[in-house]
């Protein structure tokens, strides 16, 4: 890529959450082939990051770029208003038969941020329609991510998320804090006690209660009980409050669970996928709910679920997540995530003895060595373009969250690279 190209970058494009006077510098990529990522002077990276979850069998893979050939072929997109189309078809019936088993409708739209704004409306739609409009508050936990746009903004964390700037617009949610009993620790059931006092003295204008289960992602890549995901489906129960699970980081297999949930035997009554349902092809989420409040929403005013995006059910991305999702099952996920996991055990361990590291902590194909200070970031996503990996730390947080398809030898290289990093930039 010419200068003149990425001083127009420079100049003209956003990139996520940058700034346009002092923005970080970005890597031009030529193209990206299984595990790794080829730059625009011919330097090749092993990735690290899935581009943010996505792409778990890796780049260019034969197969999904069939499926899309296949599908491109027929029709890139037709609307979903009265018509429909055996792409949208597939992928739904995949996703009702993958997921818990309560969950049998499902919405599909573009991207994970809607799909988070599209299970709030149910819930707050669902609770209309039953005569019980007051009840149309959120209740979460802090440390969460959940999206972007406005509706998901107001579940994010309140810090992280900068709420102070969106003060006048932004719904007012409730906030219980982080569970704190560690994922793999025996479940202490006082964690849930502040959500369990929240419920109590607020039901009666609580829609729902949200968050992500087991793995909080990008508000601090946190791992926590199962247990609080049992004792919350029962509070939800007993107080009438509708549980959503934000499955978009962790479904599809990344926790070494299918879903999030499946850690906890937990049936949430909405539950959002997003991010690795196309294997990092293209744009598409999901939202799924129960026949329950399907229909009860149906049965309200307007009778109808006030949503549906332009692009909703695109036939390409339903094309591709199906592959993906076959691809996922046939290919044994399982045991490749339980590698990934035991190897990130094994290699990252070390990092706890280092001088200002925080917490070392592994789930899946999830590795996180926190920091006691935030890094600094462009040193050292320098330090790893040189060394030959793309990792991109946040915060105090430098984290692995690889492609499936990865061996060992290139694992190690993420692991030790991630390791010699937290040594020497911090000296
Ligand atoms: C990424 C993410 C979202 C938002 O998805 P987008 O596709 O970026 O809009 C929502 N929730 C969770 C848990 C996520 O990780």
């Amino acid at each position: 890529m010419d200068k003149q190209a990425l001083d127009f970058d420079r100049e003209h494009i956003w990139h996520p959450y940058t700034s346009m006077t002092d923005p970080l510098p970005v890597y031009p990529v030529r193209s990206a082939q299984g595990v790794k990522i080829q730059l625009g002077d011919g330097c090749e990276l092993i990735d690290g990051m899935s581009s943010w979850w996505a792409a778990i069998h890796g780049y260019n893979h034969p197969v999904l770029n069939q499926a899309l050939r296949k599908q491109t072929e027929k029709m890139a997109h037709v609307m979903f208003g009265g018509l429909t189309h055996g792409p949208a078809i597939a992928v739904s019936e995949k996703l009702v038969a993958l997921t818990p088993e309560r969950l049998q409708k499902i919405f599909l739209c573009d991207s994970g941020s809607v799909s988070v704004e599209v299970a709030i409306k149910m819930a707050l739609q669902y609770q209309h329609a039953r005569g019980l409009a007051q009840k149309h508050r959120l209740l979460t936990i802090r440390g969460g991510y959940h999206g972007d746009t406005f509706g998901a903004m107001s579940v994010c964390d309140p810090v992280t998320g900068m709420h102070s700037i969106f003060a006048g617009v932004l719904a007012r949610q409730l906030f219980a804090p982080r569970p704190e009993c560690r994922f793999g620790a025996s479940w202490q059931p006082a964690d849930i006690a502040v959500t369990a006092d929240l419920l109590e003295g607020h039901h009666t204008e609580l829609a729902a209660v949200i968050l992500e289960p087991v793995v909080q992602g990008a508000g601090g890549m946190w791992f926590y009980n199962p247990g609080y995901l049992r004792e919350l489906r029962n509070l939800c129960d007993r107080f009438d409050v509708l549980l959503i699970f934000d499955e978009i980081a962790t479904g599809f297999g990344r926790t070494g669970k299918l879903f999030g949930a499946d850690h906890a035997g937990v049936m949430p009554d909405i539950m959002c996928l997003g991010k690795a349902l196309t294997g990092g092809y293209l744009s598409l989420a999901a939202t799924l709910t129960t026949d329950e409040v399907a229909d009860i929403i149906s049965g309200g005013v307007p009778g109808v679920f006030m949503h549906g995006p332009t692009f909703m059910g695109n036939p390409l991305a339903c094309a591709v997540a199906s592959a993906s999702i076959d691809l996922l099952l046939e290919t044994g996920w399982q045991e490749k995530v339980n590698r990934i996991e035991k190897q990130m055990m094994r290699e990252l361990a070390p990092a706890r003895s280092l001088e200002g590291v925080k917490d070392v902590r592994v789930l899946g194909a999830i590795g996180v060595v926190e920091m006691e200070k935030p890094v600094d970031m462009a040193r050292m996503q320098r330090f790893f373009v040189e060394r030959g990996v793309w990792i991109r730390p946040f915060g105090c947080l430098v984290y692995l969250m690889p492609p499936y398809i990865i061996n060992g030898q290139e694992l190690g290289l993420l692991t030790s690279s991630l390791l010699e990093a937290v040594q020497t930039i911090q000296a």
